[in-house]
Formats: structure tokens, sequence, C-alpha cells
């Protein structure tokens, strides 16, 4: 593991060393390849948009999606907040945030109400608009120490003080699922408008999907009526194995326009990259893994409006 330094504690000041960064340089070349002429920005949406990355399968790239797609928004110019409600921490690992101290400000305390928004986040290293809330491991007893709590399903929600997330500019706020349907992915699902489903092309890669679904109809019914798939995603395509494009055809069959164009290939890149605390677009920025999520984040921005009016729908 590569050191790093302490991630700074959220300020509204603007520190010159973020403008030297590695993931700066990256938006610089990468911007030049995808827009040839001038860098694109993506538009700001009207009110932020609360995503959730769920897929109770383990293993389909759901931290890998949350924290790449995060810094492709940063990357465009974007505000962006990362929540790890993952006991394992990985997305709180892959935003080079230190999440191993038992003292950390973390979700957990979020979640108990014993801090605020404000005092849980913390600026990545990766980029300057990009933020996250950490996980750590006391999060693992928090899906048993939640079913006795009060709200227990809109604890993440009451805690998402918008006047924080307005003050730090944010304009996505992407929630990490655990590989589960418990209580934590229900409060992501309650907090949030819209799922962003990794899906693995790879075999059974529709498996629990239906289940997945069905989970997110019963909160839709009974705790968020907002709640819509927005979006889903194709991960660790192989091209070179007609499976990976028979499962692609069956995903775009089943969920149409809700899938993005793009697919995130396969790439050892991309699963070296968490091991150095960071993301890919940072470690390799001219990768394939690299060009595909920010592609990937591109696709996702350009929906803000068609997602600001689903929204309104509901
Ligand atoms: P969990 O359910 O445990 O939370 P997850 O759905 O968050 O898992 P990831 O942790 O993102 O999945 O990915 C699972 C593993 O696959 C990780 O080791 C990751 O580095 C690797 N991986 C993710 N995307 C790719 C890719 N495009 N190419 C190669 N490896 C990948
Ligand atoms: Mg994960």
């Amino acid at each position: 593991m590569v050191s790093r330094e302490t991630p700074d504690p959220v300020s509204r000041e603007t520190s010159a060393k973020y403008f030297d960064t590695p993931i700066a340089a990256a938006a610089e070349r990468a911007s030049q390849v995808l827009t040839p002429g001038g860098a694109g920005q993506l538009p700001r949406p009207r009110e932020p948009r609360i995503i959730t990355v769920a897929n109770q399968k383990g293993g389909v790239g759901k931290t890998t999606t949350s924290v790449n797609i995060a810094a492709a928004l940063a990357l465009h110019g974007l505000g962006v907040l990362v929540i790890d409600l993952d006991p394992q921490g990985n997305a709180s690992t892959a935003l080079g945030i230190d999440h191993r101290d038992p003292d950390v400000n973390s979700v957990y305390e979020l979640l108990l109400g014993e801090i605020t928004l404000a005092q849980a986040m913390q600026r990545s290293p990766a980029h300057q608009r990009l933020f996250c809330v950490p996980a750590t491991l006391d999060l693992a007893g928090a899906e048993i120490e939640l079913v006795s709590m009060v709200a227990r399903e809109t604890r993440l929600r009451n805690a998402l003080d918008l006047d924080t997330i307005r003050d730090n500019d944010i304009d996505y706020v992407i929630v990490d699922c655990p590989p589960s349907l418990g209580l934590l992915t229900v409060n992501a699902m309650v907090a949030a408008r819209e799922v962003l489903i990794p899906i693995q092309c790879e075999y059974y890669a529709l498996e629990g999907v239906g289940q997945l679904l069905s989970n997110i109809e019963l909160v839709q019914a009974h705790l968020n009526k907002h709640l819509w798939v927005s979006t889903v995603l194709l991960t660790m395509y192989d091209g070179r194995t007609k499976l990976a494009d028979q499962v692609a055809d069956e995903v775009r069959r089943h969920f149409g326009d809700k899938v993005l164009t793009t697919v995130i290939p396969r790439s050892v890149k991309v699963s070296e990259a968490p091991g150095f605390g960071m993301t890919i677009i940072e470690y390799d920025p001219g990768s394939r893994g690299a060009m595909s999520y920010l592609d990937a984040g591109r696709e996702l921005g350009m929906r803000a409006e068609r997602a600001g009016q689903e929204g309104q729908n509901r």
C-alpha cells in the first residue's frame, strides 16, 4: 500500500495542492482525448442526485463503479460525495481515506446520529471536489443494532443534511452498498432517488436481480415512492468471450435504455488500483479501464436532466 497524506477534513477553502495532483493531470489528458478541442464540463443537476449503487450479489463491481464514477464526475467539474455503506470499507480505501483508525468519524456514528454529515465527510486526496464518508468495521454491527432503533430505515436519509450538501457544492451523492439486502441497503434506498445496478458480464449475471428489483418495489411502495432504477452498468466485460456478449444482450433486452452504452472492460489495472489507495483514473489515466469509467461518468452526467424529470414524475 502506497502511503499518502492524510486527507483534509472538509474545508471550503481551496488548497493549491489539489491543482497539482495526478488526477488533475489525468483530467487534462482524458478530457483532451474525450473532447478534442476543449474539456467537456457536465451540466450541474438542478437538485443533487442521490444514487445508490446496489446489487446483493458480491463482487460485481459496486465499489469499483462507485469510486470511479465519482472520480469521473469530479473530474468533469462536479462535486461528489461517496458514502461508504459497506463495513469492508473498500470505497474508503480506494478514495485514499483512512478508515482503520477506530477514532475516525464514520458512517456508523452518522447513522447513530452521534455526528453530523459535515463532521463525517472527508475530502479525498484524489480530487478537491471529491468527498467521502468512510466506513469502519463498527458498521458490521450496525445491521443488527439498527433493528431495534427508531426510524431504522430512514437513518441515512435523515442524516443527509441538505445544507451541508449545498454548502459544499455537492452535485452527486453516491452510496456504495454492501452485498446484501439488509437494513444498510434499505437505508441507502430510502435515502436515494436513483439506483444504479452494476451487472457483471459473467455466468448467472442476472441471478438475484429479480430479488433486488422486488426489494426496490417494496421500498417504493412503503418507504420512498421516488426511488427508481435509473442506470444499469455492465462491468468486467471480456470481449474475447461469446458469453460476455450474450449477457450484455440479455441485460439490454431486459433493461432497455437504462443500460449505459459504455461497458467496463475486465482489466487487471482496475483491480490493482485500490491496493494503492487510488481510483483507476488516478492510477493509470490512459488505461482502457480509466477511459471507460470516464465515459460512463459522462453518460450518467448527461442524463441529469432526464433523471430530474423522472424523479419529479414519481
Ligand atoms: P462486494 O460485493 O464484496 O462489495 P463489489 O460488488 O463492490 O464487491 P468490487 O469490489 O468493485 O465489487 O469488485 C470485485 C473485485 O473485482 C475486486 O477485486 C475488484 O478490484 C475487481 N474488479 C472490479 N472491476 C473490475 C474490472 N473491470 N476488471 C477487473 N477486475 C475488476
Ligand atoms: Mg463493494
